[in-house]
């Protein structure tokens, strides 16, 4: 399929990209501008030439809410003829602030509405996409430019007590196998032998539709041999819930990366964050996973400085950190409206300094790559490499 180019003004469109980091975000994202560029649209380099702007946004922290505020700020002050349209979790987060008067505000579940809104030949329906766009994405933790991906679901089952990716995206919405496995059999077709499969939770996968990830799993495996799957955030409860299936599959040598975000090493914490799993009984299983897959690389998260957070329940999830092969430590910030930023207290500002460092020393004595510590979701640099001015 060739894109029929319209040298049109009409038919230019100026990208603001705020949303760089997420995966889910990065393909729902890649998609969107393919649609316009396969309907005859350009991407132009001056906002004044151009009659669409296209405004990526997330939600995941404040930081990242403001970045998305400032692109749309930016966006309006060139409103002349223009339509603006915002994508990402921002378009469906319930913000009263946010303004939506003049703008085509399109969430990441409702991309199928951009057939409504602007014409063409090809529906985003039948847009492919597999591979995020390099210029769209900035790979993160154990991803790499370049990888054919496959969205699996969106919008998750748990209700973490900080998280706006759910107040966004609610419950979940999976795509069933029959709309997988043809993406599995295409990618094999061009010699793919990892997949890398996207969804907010992929633990959650299912759910909707009577299924489960470990049923899926098993269906993906069963289309070929000679290929690997890479599995983003699986709530470590599903660990506990399926790990014969999961650990059937690391044996089998078919998962090479798994990222099971554990968030702390403190049960107390956890039952704050409302994440309802036991920490002790999810160790013990990633340790007999990393037994039965060697060659999987296990990965997990951990949100630190969450509020009430004392120094040894920090230091109980720096202990958790060496179960893994790969670790990021994420600064926890408040979301506005979210259970979390009532608690009280907050940690001290010092103290989160104090921490940040130590945390960063401990990544920088592991092996280089394997870990990184993120104040500020916006900054260049991880916080263990490049201090922010002021941080
Ligand atoms: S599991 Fe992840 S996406 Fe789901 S509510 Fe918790 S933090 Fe949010």
């Amino acid at each position: 399929m060739s894109p029929t180019v319209n040298d049109s003004p009409d038919y230019r469109m100026f990208i603001l990209n705020a949303s760089k980091r997420c995966e889910p975000s990065a393909f729902l994202f890649t998609k969107a501008v393919n649609f316009f560029l396969l309907n005859g649209y350009r991407i132009g380099s001056a906002i004044d030439d151009c009659t669409v702007i296209l405004v990526n946004s997330c939600c995941v922290t404040e930081d990242k809410i403001a970045a998305s505020l400032a692109a749309l700020e930016i966006a309006r002050a060139h409103t002349d003829r223009k339509r603006i349209v915002l994508f990402g979790c921002l378009a469906s987060l319930p913000l009263p602030h946010l303004g939506r008067e003049g703008l085509i505000c399109i969430g990441p579940k409702d991309l199928d509405a951009l057939d409504t809104h602007f014409p063409h030949h090809t529906s985003i329906r039948d847009i492919p996409c597999n591979r995020l766009h390099p210029a769209l994405y900035e790979p993160g933790q154990g991803l790499r430019h370049g990888e054919y991906c496959v969205l699996i679901a969106q919008g998750c089952v748990n209700q973490c007590s900080y998280c706006n990716v759910k107040r966004s995206k609610g419950a979940v919405r999976s795509e069933p196998p029959s709309a997988i496995v043809p993406q599995i059999r295409q990618g094999l077709f061009l010699g793919v032998d990892e997949f890398t499969l996207l969804a907010d939770d992929c633990a959650s996968y299912g759910n909707d539709i009577g299924l489960d990830l470990v049923q899926l799993l098993e269906q993906l495996i069963g289309v070929g041999d000679d290929f690997r799957i890479k599995l983003g955030y699986v709530f470590p409860a599903y660990l506990l819930k399926r790990f014969s299936g999961l650990e059937s599959l690391l044996r089998a040598g078919r998962v090479s990366y798994l990222n099971i975000p554990v968030q702390s090493g403190s049960q107390r914490i956890l039952h704050l964050m409302n994440r309802q799993y036991a920490i002790d009984r999810v160790l013990e299983c990633v340790r007999r996973l990393r037994e039965a897959g060697p060659h999987t690389t296990v990965c997990t998260h951990l949100l630190v400085n969450f509020p009430t957070e004392s120094r040894e329940e920090f230091l109980a999830s720096l202990r958790v950190a060496d179960e893994f092969d790969e670790v990021l430590f994420l600064h926890y910030s408040d979301n506005r409206g979210t259970a979390a930023a009532d608690l009280q207290p907050k940690v001290p500002p010092p103290e989160i300094r104090r921490r940040l460092d130590i945390a960063s020393e401990y990544i920088n004595r592991r092996k280089p790559g394997h870990g990184a510590v993120i104040k500020d979701f916006n900054c260049q640099a991880p916080y263990n490499i490049r201090r922010p001015s002021g941080g």
